[in-house]
């Protein structure tokens, strides 16, 4: 048996020792205020066991994340029908990018870059009664935890300044893959993505996909099959541009937020949630990928 607590307590101290610590993604202006310091890791493992380090109960806006648990609950309410709206190949290119869309006739390369997460909100807009109520009570159902909300001052932030999310939404329409109003898909997008959460919360919400679509409580949210597809996607399309270099690099399915959070995760055996606002220049978590990379390397647990 591992000591994981001694790991993670060392990974962490290296990593405060790095000297290039990233940027903050200010595009988004509420995002701007975090403090750069944060630095939190949490492992939590399916047989129940919790390791934390640094600030893992601190809540951060969890942007990009929010996409697979939009998409998952896409694929329980319409199942197969998902990959109609939008496709599952890797985009090599940054999550707000335009181009392909018009090369592809607005089916987006896959759900976790933006335009396919607009596609998957577009879905949720469609099939629940009430939008924002509906998903924000499922992603507390999935962690076990009431107390997750919306910052709805990040929420309008982007609002204002999502200009290239406009244009992507516009785009979709214009190709027929929207069916509610551009204004009601980005108000849906703009409050999934500002949803607060810590490390530790994170690893439980997660859980699901690693273990085969059963939640906390133990409840199937998924099929096993789809737990399987939606890990295959993180695998391949979960860090942007440089989802080649985390599955070289950390070898898990895992999901990045500009708000510099990381959830991966080895099936059947832990989710791991770590938090640091400095991104690298492809928008991922500068000390999150370092120190998921020291975390497999050093306990071997990886998928290969
Ligand atoms: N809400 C952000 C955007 O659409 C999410 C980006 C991200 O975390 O990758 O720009």
């Amino acid at each position: 048996m591992q000591n994981f607590q001694a790991i993670l307590d060392e990974i962490y101290i290296d990593a405060k020792n790095t000297i290039e610590k990233g940027s903050i993604a200010s595009y988004i202006p509420e995002l701007a205020h975090v403090d750069k310091t944060n630095f939190g890791i949490h492992l939590r493992t399916l047989n129940g066991s919790e390791y934390g380090v640094g600030n893992f109960e601190t809540l951060f806006s969890i942007q990009s994340i929010s996409k697979v648990l939009a998409l998952s609950k896409a694929m329980s309410l319409i199942g197969e029908a998902v990959w109609k709206r939008v496709d599952v190949e890797p985009s090599g290119h940054p999550f707000n990018q335009l181009a392909l869309l018009e090369i592809e006739n607005g089916i987006p390369r896959n759900p976790l870059i933006n335009s396919g997460a607009i596609v998957i909100a577009d879905i949720l807009l469609s099939h629940l009664k009430n939008p924002k109520e509906d998903f924000l009570n499922y992603v507390r159902d999935l962690a076990g935890d009431d107390s997750i909300n919306y910052n709805k001052s990040v929420a309008n932030s982007e609002k204002v300044t999502g200009f290239k999310n406009y244009a992507a939404a516009n785009l979709l329409k214009s190709f027929n893959n929207l069916e509610n109003t551009v204004d009601d898909v980005l108000d849906f997008y703009f409050h999934q993505c500002s949803i607060e959460m810590s490390c530790s919360q994170l690893s439980k919400a997660f859980l699901f996909l690693a273990n085969k679509g059963g939640c906390m409580k133990n409840t199937a949210h998924l099929t096993e099959s789809q737990a399987k597809r939606i890990n295959a996607i993180m695998l391949t399309c979960g860090f942007y541009d440089e989802a080649g270099e985390f599955a070289f690099e950390v070898g898990l399915p895992g999901k990045s937020g500009v708000g510099g959070g990381i959830v991966a995760l080895l099936p059947d055996h832990y989710i791991i949630s770590t938090w640091s606002p400095g991104l690298n220049k492809k928008g991922n978590s500068l000390l999150g990928m370092q120190a998921l990379e020291q975390f497999t390397t050093k306990t071997k647990l990886s998928i290969f």
